[in-house]
């Protein structure tokens, strides 16, 4: 039984889209963390992006489960990430604010096609967003308050708030 409209059908396989691009994007910036040593940021960053694709799964599942057709995007690439870590990190906090404004339009639409069930399963997205836009920030306040000579703190800091750089993505079997 279809209990959603084809628009919110389609907006929902298109957010599929947007977080599987986010998770994406992590991993290049958990890539570029990797290379410059900084295995506990980069584990972070895995551990984001792998938080990323379970977003994409919980869309899909809530599909399926509203008797909706799926059908996974074409997901653009990913940003190729170099610089500092501060710009990195910022652009994660960018693409964070986007995924918000994407979640908020979709809200917008249940709430226009009084669609109650998809407004209820968004309420988890809209509650995570403003815990993953706290936590970019303040990533980035660390940051600025180690400076770039100073990583190793905000490496540190990571691992006390229980970043275990071994088990991040890829490492499995080492
Ligand atoms: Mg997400």
């Amino acid at each position: 039984m279809k209990m959603i409209s084809d628009r919110m059908a389609q907006a929902l396989n298109a957010q599929i889209g947007h977080e599987l691009f986010s998770s994406n994007a992590y991993l290049n910036i958990a890539c570029h963390m990797d290379t410059l040593g900084l295995k506990v940021l980069a584990a972070k960053f895995f551990q984001q992006s792998a938080e990323e694709r379970m977003h994409a799964m919980k869309f899909l599942r809530y599909m399926l489960d509203a008797g909706a057709e799926v059908a996974v995007p074409e997901i653009p690439a990913a940003p190729v990430v170099s610089g500092t870590v501060l710009a990195a990190t910022e652009l994660a906090l960018r693409q964070e604010l986007e995924i918000t404004r994407l979640i908020n339009g979709l809200l917008k639409l249940a709430h226009e096609e009084n669609d109650y069930a998809t407004a209820s399963f968004l309420k988890w997205f809209i509650d995570e967003q403003v815990e993953e836009i706290a936590m970019v920030t303040d990533l980035i306040q660390l940051l600025n308050h180690a400076g770039e000579a100073h990583l190793l703190l905000v490496e540190n800091r990571l691992m006390h708030m229980g970043i275990n750089p071994a088990a991040a993505e890829g490492e499995e079997g080492h």
